[in-house]
């Protein structure tokens, strides 16, 4: 990375939970069954600037510098990268990561924490485990952050700002389904028309194109992560097959990551191929 901005999805992560670690046949650090907290409209990546009503002032708005990974309190935490431990507070970690550009991940309402100031831990590394929270008792959680620290000397969490992370670990998961070779997630809906078509943005400027299909009540979705190009050629292929009422064959996983981005708990169908018939 040459220059000094950093594409938040090519950080070299690891999920920092796994909730299948007793499965067989996963790698031990697998973000699945990963759940977003995004109930009650917190939960994701946020920040927005808005003027004050009465001073007229440019002021941050109600800002979530991460995301919420639900998980059981007492559930295991692990390094997300390999770094170097820079802070360590009752319930939260800071941690320094240089890969000849620096950033940190920050893991919060934590209990029983197992590294120490200057500790070197390399990634999938067991930090700590989550803590409940009396705030939300039932949707414990880890909040997790990535930032970027703008102060070259002084690493600390006030001199660095937030990356998105939302996408950070979906990213690892379209990755991780790459690597699937034998396609044991994916399911395909051939010969079928798109009936219904939605273009949806959810709070903390999460964006999905949403679809229906013939004769299927089971919604599919498309998380669009802004100016990706692979993405953006597959929504605007779904728009031009509804807009025709093309046949068309589709391909779709199930995305534990994004599990409970609906109201409801289901988890949620991730469309990864169209073609029109
Ligand atoms: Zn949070």
């Amino acid at each position: 990375m040459a220059n000094s901005f950093i594409n938040p999805t090519d950080l070299p992560l690891v999920p920092p939970m796994d909730l299948n670690q007793h499965l067989p046949g996963i790698d031990r650090i697998s973000p699945f069954p990963m759940q977003l907290r995004t109930q009650r409209n917190v939960g994701l990546f946020y920040a927005r600037r808005e003027a004050d009503p009465v001073t007229g002032r440019q002021t941050l708005i109600r800002p979530h510098t991460g995301i919420d990974l639900l998980a059981p309190k007492g559930t295991k935490v692990f390094a997300a990268a390999g770094g170097k431990v820079i802070d360590v507070n009752p319930g939260n970690i800071l941690m320094l990561h240089d890969f000849g550009f620096k950033f940190m991940t920050f893991y919060n309402h934590v209990q029983n924490i197992l590294v120490k100031v200057g500790d070197i831990v390399s990634p999938g590394h067991e930090i700590c485990e989550v803590n409940d929270n009396p705030n939300w008792p039932t949707e414990t959680h880890l909040h997790f952050e990535l930032r970027y620290p703008f102060e070259s000397s002084t690493f600390t969490r006030k001199n660095s700002l937030p990356i998105n992370t939302t996408f950070v670990l979906y990213n690892w998961e379209v990755k991780s389904f790459e690597n699937d070779n034998n396609n044991s997630n994916r399911n395909v809906y051939d010969n079928t028309v798109i009936t219904s078509y939605e273009e949806v943005v959810r709070d903390r400027q999460l964006r999905f194109v949403k679809i229906n299909v013939r004769a299927n009540n089971r919604d599919l979705y498309l998380p669009l992560q802004t100016g990706l190009f692979e993405d953006q050629h597959l929504a605007d292929t779904i728009r031009a097959a509804f807009m025709a009422n093309k046949t068309v064959r589709i391909a779709w996983r199930e995305s534990l990551y994004f599990s409970k981005i609906q109201t409801v708990h289901d988890k949620v169908g991730i469309i990864v191929e169209i073609k029109m018939l």
